[in-house]
């Protein structure tokens, strides 16, 4: 370190030994610690510099762990002031709170429990316990208590063969066992919303002779009906796995699932549902498909850990939506979950205990009573609109991916809906939405919340999650494919119901329809095209139709650098910084290993959003911010620095940010 008088100013080179650098929590810190002092402080880093007194241009700096920055000091305390400020920027401790939190922090969206930002159990908290297993930070929170083992026992025939006297039986048998399956089939597809001719179509396919027909006739050869099926069910579905068609080919898991049903059935297996839970339980599972979770109570479900799965995928999400912690990607093997009967999940860590000790369930109990009671202190926040103390009002709206989290986003007071995510609404079926249940869905979700606005997302697929009635070519870079608007724009047999339907509802007042992965202003101007025909032809039906307001989210860097030619042609934008940070930084969203690259608290990414709100609010638009990190503590302050006016979440996350926001 060398100091040197210029002029009267007091200057000092430092090397950085902050861990990770200048990120947001110790930039935070750094910035509060400035402030303690009257003199002026600049931080100087190569060409660039910023008052230290600001958290926001503190990290737009972008200063790393071992970079050497000048600290500048002006006033009468300059002395103590630089002396300070370069002991916490020599200490790698500096700003972070331990270890695994400032690993977890980026990974992990929300601490469903606490105003505090997330806490992990600390290393040394647990280091009497046996190691935990480890996977990925889903969803934030801690539980501790009984398991669900919701693990499909595997499917095997107790024998191969039947004696010649019992065929009759065995087909009466497999009769009724096939009728009783047929029927609860046909009320699941109802109950998932499809229409009838596909429950119809499955049916003539489980009724042909190529299924049922050829069970028959291997049990008439003496075939035992449970082993008949098993064989019958899987050379089928490899037939049906080898059409060249995606559509057809997912019809494959219609058939292990009918043949599943009917073997269940013929040996008296219990078919697992969640709907049985009647009490808190931890789920343990390999994996977990969204109608599974909406079969149960989500208030019967205390934690999920799933042996697959990342920490954006649409399960995930949920999980967060309703503040139930999650561990995915669990690194151990499905059948250790088996017989499991207690399990300890730290959802912040990523770490799950199978039978814990009851050492760990002592050092737990006092944490989740803690963040019960923080959570329940948070319910004063619940009608409060918050206003910072500079007198900004900011919104806290909510992002939801069905109607059924409406009553979650509602009792926390979410001011509207930031991001409906439509997605989920073509996916959890074997057919598209029409147009009348889709305007039907997203009438109700606006109704819900009116006055207050409800942005519904355009269908922002592509060929990593494809959806029934959509054929996706194989694509080598899927993030950089056919997704999103431009799939849409390219299938207006698809995209057209949906912006009819948005129409329609939009009579109720307060729905505004946006538009995903815009990266040209084409693309606007045609979706615009597409929605005045529309227009027109609603207008020649005479069906009733509103004008809802259009917005698009930023999530390309394209985007991002044209948002002054975007602004002019749209009511708002919504920075979706989960995709915009993956495409800024070059890094998978889902991809652990990048995990240090993957930050929306970059300096890259903070410019794109400060660019944003600039061009925005030269237009005179309103900008929101939908990703996770408008529910990150250590964001909040930074995003309304840079000029957002809207921050959407999960519900889980709508009272935490309201008191943050409410003290910024
Ligand atoms: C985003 O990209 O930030 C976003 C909100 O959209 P999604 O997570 O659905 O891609
Ligand atoms: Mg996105």
């Amino acid at each position: 370190m060398s100091d040197a008088k210029v002029k009267s100013m007091l200057e000092t080179a430092v090397v950085v030994r902050v861990s990770e650098g200048l990120h947001a929590r110790p930039a935070t810190q750094f910035a509060k610690l400035a402030k303690e002092f009257s003199c002026s402080l600049q931080v100087l880093h190569g060409s660039t510099s910023a008052d230290a007194k600001s958290a926001v241009k503190l990290m737009l700096l972008g200063i790393r762990e071992h970079d050497q920055i000048v600290l500048r000091a002006d006033g009468a305390d300059e002395s103590d002031a630089v002396e300070r400020m370069a002991r916490f920027l020599s200490s790698p401790e500096a700003g972070v709170q331990s270890a695994t939190a400032a690993q977890t922090a980026d990974a992990t969206a929300c601490q469903a429990d606490a105003a505090a930002p997330p806490v992990p159990l600390a290393a040394a908290d647990t280091q009497d316990s046996p190691p935990p297993l480890t996977g990925v930070p889903a969803s934030d929170g801690l539980a501790f208590g009984d398991a669900y083992v919701y693990l499909p026992e595997p499917l095997r025939a107790a024998r191969q063969w039947i004696e010649p006297h019992e065929i009759d039986a065995e087909q009466a048998r497999f009769k009724r066992a096939f009728d009783d399956a047929l029927a609860a089939l046909a009320k699941q597809f109802d109950a998932l919303g499809d229409t009838d001719d596909i429950a119809d179509a499955l049916a003539s396919v489980a009724q042909s002779d190529e299924f049922a027909g050829e069970i028959r006739a291997r049990v008439q050869s003496g075939r035992d009906a449970v082993a008949a099926t098993l064989e019958v069910g899987a050379s089928l579905a490899a037939s049906f796995e080898k059409i060249d068609d995606e559509y057809l080919r997912s019809r494959a898991d219609d058939i292990h699932g009918m043949t599943r049903q009917i073997v269940l059935r013929l040996t008296g297996q219990q078919q697992m549902s969640l709907a049985g839970l009647t009490k808190p339980c931890i789920v343990l599972a390999s994996d977990l498909t969204a109608p599974d979770l909406a079969r149960a109570n989500v208030a019967h479900i205390a934690a999920l850990v799933c042996t697959r799965g990342s920490a954006t995928s649409h399960l995930a999400i949920i999980a967060r939506s309703h503040g139930i912690p999650a561990v995915f990607g669990l690194q151990v093997a499905d059948d250790r979950l088996r017989g499991v009967r207690q399990v300890a999940v730290d959802g912040t860590a990523g770490h799950v205990w199978l039978e814990p000790p009851a050492a760990l369930q002592a050092q737990f109990a006092p944490r989740i009573g803690a963040a019960r009671a923080q959570r329940a202190a948070l319910d004063v926040y619940r009608d409060v609109e918050p206003v910072t103390r500079a007198g900004r009002r900011i919104r806290i709206a909510a992002n939801l991916g069905s109607p059924t989290e409406i009553d979650a986003a509602r009792a926390v007071g979410a001011m509207g809906v930031g991001l409906f995510r439509t997605e989920l609404l073509f996916m959890n079926r074997r057919s598209l939405p029409g147009e009348h249940e889709q305007a039907d869905v997203y009438r109700r979700v606006a109704q819900a919340f009116a006055p207050h606005p409800v942005v519904i997302r355009t269908l922002d697929v592509g060929g990593d999650k494809p959806v029934p009635g959509i054929a996706f070519p194989h694509e080598d870079n899927p993030f950089l494919g056919w997704r999103g608007v431009r799939m849409c724009i390219d299938r207006p047999d698809v995209f057209k119901p949906q912006l009819r339907a948005l129409l329609r509802a939009a009579t109720v007042g307060n729905v505004h329809a946006m538009l995903p992965m815009i990266a040209d202003l084409d693309e606007v101007r045609r979706v615009k095209a597409l929605i005045a025909e529309c227009a027109r032809e609603l207008k020649n039906e005479g069906v009733a139709f509103g004008e809802p307001k259009l917005g698009i989210m930023i999530e390309t860097p394209a985007a991002a650098l044209t948002a002054d030619l975007l602004a002019p042609e749209v009511d708002f934008f919504s920075i979706g910084t989960n995709d915009l940070t993956q495409y800024v930084m070059a890094a998978d969203r889902a991809n652990p290993h990048l995990a240090s690259l993957y930050r929306s608290n970059h300096p890259a990414v903070l410019r794109a959003i400060g660019m944003v709100c600039e061009a925005a609010h030269r237009a005179g638009i309103e900008v929101a911010v939908c990703g996770e990190a408008a529910s990150q503590p250590d964001m909040i302050a930074v995003l309304i620095g840079l000029g957002v006016d809207e921050l959407s979440m999960s519900p889980a996350c709508v009272l935490r940010a309201k008191k943050i926001v409410s003290e910024c």
